[in-house]
């Protein structure tokens, strides 16, 4: 069977079945606790848009979830079927960023790359953060600067609440106009906001300025 769950699917998974056992443990009342376990179900299938018979029975079986166990199990089986970010290289990076001199490169063999949406790091010493993406099937690399946030916040691009940098990319739409600058709040760690993201919209839609 084919590599078929990106990160931003497991990541759905992975968040229903931690909530559906929070909302059922905070409940005696069996039919509460069917309702939430089957609302999981339908949630984890519709992030599917066509699913062979196979994969099916894969993803299936989330509402009878019962012990801490049975749950670690269920996400590490789905592991061979994760699909993997693209792999880069260092000269790939450099390629994305062609007017950035000495580049600084992440440490790509710490990276799970079954574990991307996308690939982010930062130039601390500039203050500078990368982002690769693919957009339209191709590796697109974007670059901004951040300055960190004093308090917690939600990133906009995975919601979910933490340290987060203010993070401002630049565009230049025409000739006549000058730059334009696009901030959001985002995830300091981009590693925390790869295991949270659940779509690709907000990074599209965000990245998608330039
Ligand atoms: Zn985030």
């Amino acid at each position: 069977m084919e590599q078929f769950i990106s990160n931003e699917q497991f990541n759905v998974i992975k968040s229903q079945i931690i909530g559906m056992h929070r909302q059922a443990s905070v409940t005696s009342d069996e039919g509460v606790k069917t309702a939430v376990k089957e609302a999981a179900e339908a949630r984890v299938h519709d992030v599917f848009d066509e699913l062979t018979p196979e994969q099916e029975k894969l993803i299936s079986g989330v509402a009878s979830l019962e012990t801490e166990e049975e749950r670690t199990k269920f996400l590490m089986d789905l592991s061979p079927y994760r699909k993997a970010f693209p792999d880069v290289t260092p000269a790939d990076l450099r390629g994305l960023f062609p007017k950035v001199k000495k580049l600084q490169i992440p440490n790509l063999e710490a990276i799970d790359f079954k574990a991307l949406t996308y690939l982010g790091w930062k130039d601390i010493g500039q203050s500078k953060q990368y982002f690769v993406y693919v957009q339209n099937g191709e590796l697109t690399g974007v670059q901004g600067r951040y300055v960190i946030s004093a308090r917690k916040g939600i990133c906009s691009l995975c919601n979910r609440y933490g340290d987060v940098a203010m993070t401002s990319i630049q565009n230049k739409p025409k000739e006549s106009e000058g730059l334009r600058s696009y901030g959001q709040y985002i995830c300091y760690d981009s590693k925390e906001c790869n295991q949270a993201i659940q779509d690709t919209g907000q990074l599209e839609a965000f990245l998608g300025q330039v």
